[in-house]
């Protein structure tokens, strides 16, 4: 889904009545999180265009095994991605995709033009329609309906854009299939088409005008989560919160402490959402990192932001902070290490991810989950400061503290380590959450008018008129 970039300004005027101690309970995880999903996979070309390569292409790059694809391949990111449902004893039981390639092994020739008379591409003149339409001349459409998800994967230039057809299913370009950009939007598409939402980069400023982590002044900057498919189109593995919508992380490894007596802390030990033990082969001939039945091994942590009775949508529904640690795991996460796209990776392998979004287990629908974002630890930074880039130094560095005025607390990066479970061995994090004591009211940061000098002019927004800060952000702090 290729939304333009907009600019969201997090504005609101809400009284809000404390109670300390207040705990909202967190629903049940989703009951049945299917582990198997049926793909249609329909390749397809436009009128007059030669075929691009074979077929059999297209299927490696879905359903393969990736041994001729670096490792890449769908099944492989969801075998990976869902790893933690492997049990002990390095049996596989990880989520995977099962399907077909439409068209008995050659490309779908269809009438469908691929640009006008004047050669503008008809993707933004309302051409997939006609696409679909022109696909289902040449295919029984009926047969799609067995299938959980439909990949129409094309390889034209006019697709170089993405988004949802007209059933909900999502287009997907492919020009090359062994090519990167290729595999993640093919995986962001997938990604969407099973329920999962982009994560966004949340940028805040202070009443100063200085970037800070988290303010009641923000703006959500769509995409660029460096650390996921769903962010920036960099190859990664989903994040925890996404792994936890698709029922990939046990409710048992989820933390979700109990507000506390304000000046109180409370310390959990974190380890990688992804699994960190020792590799072993698999029937793909794939190496493949088993999970171990780990107590405790918990692998996000879910705060609640609300402190209150009268819990509203928190931050245009941003209620909950979740904190991740990522290391390199397999094919897809390995890159978390060291490549072109993370010269400064060590900050998301060494520090503590925080995200702000809704409850995991709504309802999992694209259209009605808010996007993630993920939170700037170190919003100044020179060199970056005001670019994607910005966010690779993101999570919060060993020893380092981030505190959230919204939500009243305090979080610290309280020390790594490694630790043993019977034969195994696995990194942590130990996160400590301190209380802090909420304020009566939370205001809004006001900005005074402003007016060009000696006129009724309004200064261009947003101006420098004078800002009155909100109440949380002048008061004491516990
Ligand atoms: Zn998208």
């Amino acid at each position: 889904m290729l939304i333009a970039t907009k600019h969201v300004v997090v504005q609101f005027i809400t009284l809000i009545v404390l109670v300390a101690g207040a705990v909202v309970a967190i629903p049940p995880a989703p009951a049945d999180a299917s582990t198997l999903r049926r793909v249609a996979v329909v390749p397809f070309l436009f009128e007059g265009q030669p075929v691009p390569y074979p077929i059999s292409d297209v299927e490696a790059a879905v359903f393969g095994n990736g041994v001729n694809n670096n490792g890449l391949s769908v099944a492989n990111y969801v075998r990976e991605d869902s790893s933690t449902l492997t049990t002990s004893g390095g049996v596989e039981a990880a989520a995977a995709i099962v399907g077909d390639v439409i068209g008995g092994g050659s490309w779908i020739r269809t009438r469908a033009r691929a640009t006008d008379g004047a050669g503008h591409c008809l993707h933004v003149a309302g051409g997939m329609e006609e696409w679909r339409n022109q696909i289902y001349a040449v295919i029984d459409e009926t047969v799609l309906d067995n299938y959980d998800t439909v990949l129409f994967l094309g390889a034209h230039p006019c697709l170089e854009s993405d988004g949802y057809g007209p059933r909900g299913e999502p287009w997907v370009m492919v020009r090359r299939v062994d090519a990167w950009w290729t595999m993640r939007l093919i995986l962001h598409e997938f990604n969407h088409s099973i329920g999962l939402h982009h994560s966004n980069q949340l940028r805040c400023t202070a009443p100063d005008g200085q970037p800070v982590p988290i303010s009641t002044d923000c703006s959500v900057h769509n995409y660029d989560d460096p650390f996921s498919v769903m962010g920036d189109w960099r190859l990664k593995l989903n994040n925890a919160v996404h792994m936890a919508q698709l029922g990939y992380l046990p409710m048992s490894n989820i933390s979700a402490p109990d507000r506390g007596t304000p000046g109180t802390s409370v310390t959990i030990r974190l380890t990688p959402a992804h699994p960190m033990l020792a590799p072993v082969p698999t029937v793909s001939g794939q190496p493949f990192l088993p999970y171990l039945t780990l107590e405790p091994r918990y692998q996000m942590i879910q705060i609640d932001r609300c402190r209150t009775v009268i819990c509203y949508n928190v931050q245009d529904g941003r209620r909950f902070m979740y904190l991740e640690f990522r290391q390199p795991y397999g094919v897809f996460d390995q890159s978390l290490a060291s490549d072109e796209d993370f010269t400064e990776s060590s900050d998301v392998a060494r520090g503590l991810t925080v995200r702000l979004g809704r409850s995991y287990n709504e309802s999992p629908s694209v259209s009605s989950i808010e996007a993630l974002v993920l939170v700037d630890t170190n919003p100044v930074s020179p060199g970056t400061e005001g670019s994607r880039d910005d966010f690779l130094d993101a999570p919060l560095a060993p020893g380092e503290s981030l505190e959230d005025p919204i939500g009243a607390f305090t979080i610290t990066h309280a020390g790594s380590g490694i630790a043993a479970y019977g034969t195994a061995t696995t990194p942590y994090i130990d996160v400590r959450i301190t209380w802090r004591q909420p304020f009566p009211f939370l205001l809004p940061n006001l900005r005074l008018p402003c007016f060009l000098p000696g006129t009724l002019i309004p200064c261009p927004w947003p101006g420098p008129g004078p800002v009155l800060p909100g109440s949380f952000l002048s008061g004491p702090q516990s």
